[in-house]
């Protein structure tokens, strides 16, 4: 049994302005809540390739994957949207943290009883098709998943979604797609503000009152996604890990603690155990109040081991 994190240093390496709240000091956090927990002992750390076009396009229209390369700025930014910049060093970095989500594929299939996770930047989940969005150019978690189905084969992807905000982006991409499931919980009415009610046989949606409490969330897992997620059997446990449910992340008003990421984590592994062989691959999301993304994060994994 065993943790790979997959990075690179090119995430660390832009940044959309000192006032936002998506910044390289996120991972830095990370990092030092690692070592000074003494899990960075224990997990191995591996860099990440660059993801190409082709791959990109597995999850991606090739002309939204074109355009972005056509229009992204040698100085400078521009805007995708109202919050969405693109700059050159942010494109570079997107490729490698789509690139991480391939490289632990390619990790987990090579054997059993492994675990990965992805600490990246830009997150992914608001990206769609053809479109960039809330801070996201390119969707990690759906270029993961489509790679495992196209080149491992794989029958059944769950792909579950603890961001305090809906993965409106990877809905998008496999609302069609009948060999993912994809399970969202979020705040609502909140960001993105998509619909709260999946019309989706591929997407089952938990939407979430602002205020909802660690002991409610695990309420409403046990009692509702757990027995639909047993019934689906996935081959392959995917996770877009945001931590921005945490309560003292200002990003959203839910009440998570560090140890219900705890949970999470053990949840997660259980699952796995009993249907793929172990494997999990977890892709930060969102999470921006330093401290409690770092030791939450830390409290995942160890309920990972
Ligand atoms: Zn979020």
């Amino acid at each position: 049994m065993s943790i790979c994190i997959f990075s690179h240093g090119r995430c660390l390496q832009y940044d959309v302005g000192h006032d936002h709240p998506e910044s390289a000091s996120r991972l830095h956090a990370v990092q030092d809540q690692l070592l000074s927990s003494g899990l960075a002992y224990v997990v191995e750390q591996r860099d990440s390739q660059e993801a190409s076009r082709d791959e990109l396009a597995l999850a991606h229209d090739p002309a939204y994957v074109n355009s972005l390369f056509e229009r992204v700025p040698s100085q400078g930014h521009i805007w995708l949207d109202d919050d969405t910049q693109l700059n050159a060093k942010m494109l570079r970095a997107a490729l490698y943290s789509a690139g991480c989500g391939i490289s632990a594929i390619d990790y987990l299939m090579q054997g059993v009883e492994r675990k990965a996770f992805c600490l990246v930047r830009p997150p992914g989940h608001h990206a769609e098709r053809a479109a960039a969005k809330g801070f996201c150019l390119f969707n990690n978690i759906a270029i993961a998943a489509a790679y495992a189905l196209q080149h491992y084969g794989i029958q059944r992807i769950l792909i579950v979604d603890f961001d305090v905000h809906h993965g409106n982006g990877t809905e998008d991409i496999f609302q069609h797609e009948p060999r993912v499931r994809f399970f969202s919980s979020f705040q609502h009415p909140y960001y993105p503000y998509t619909d709260p009610v999946s019309t989706s046989a591929s997407v089952v949606k938990m939407p979430l009152d602002a205020g909802t409490t660690g002991a409610q969330y695990r309420q409403r897992w046990l009692d509702e996604w757990l027995p639909l997620m047993q019934q689906f059997q996935p081959e392959l446990v995917l996770v877009s890990a945001g931590f921005d449910a945490h309560m003292d992340d200002e990003m959203g008003q839910m009440k998570l603690t560090d140890l219900d990421y705890f949970w999470l984590g053990q949840q997660l592994a259980q699952l796995a155990a009993q249907y793929s062989q172990g494997r999990v691959l977890s892709m930060l999301e969102g999470g921006y109040e330093h401290s409690p993304l770092a030791r939450s994060v830390v409290q995942y994994l160890k309920g990972q081991l």
